[in-house]
């Protein structure tokens, strides 16, 4: 096993049915989901935050490195590491620069719009 392959996901992400296609098995999302998932991205209030910190969140979802937890207000994030994870939620996250509060992280843009995509 080549430790760098991408995590294969079996059910998806947001609404945790069985994924068929291979396509859905690497996005870690149905097709609906993951058309909902890029709709909630184009909402206006994810347009306040910064475009660059918005597409570092877009690829993070696309990448299923984050994932909801407890009815889809806090999220676990896999750091870009690949072990440590952080819990990020809209309003606030656990990583280093989040802790510190003076930036919104890119964790909690995309926990964001999750959150609306739920
Ligand atoms: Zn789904
Ligand atoms: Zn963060």
């Amino acid at each position: 096993m080549n430790a760098a392959a991408t995590t294969e996901h079996t059910h998806c992400l947001r609404c945790r049915r069985v994924l068929r296609s291979a396509r859905s098995v690497a996005a870690g999302y149905g097709p609906t989901c993951q058309r909902k998932v890029r709709e909630a991205a184009k909402a206006e209030v994810v347009s306040q935050y910064k475009a660059h910190l918005v597409a570092k969140a877009e690829e993070l979802i696309e990448q299923g490195g984050i994932i909801a937890l407890r009815g889809h207000r806090i999220f676990q994030v896999v750091a870009s590491n690949g072990t440590d994870t952080y819990k990020a939620a809209p309003q606030g996250c656990t990583c280093a620069a989040g802790l510190k509060g003076k930036h919104v992280c890119y964790h909690r843009i995309a926990a964001h719009i999750l959150s609306l995509a739920a």
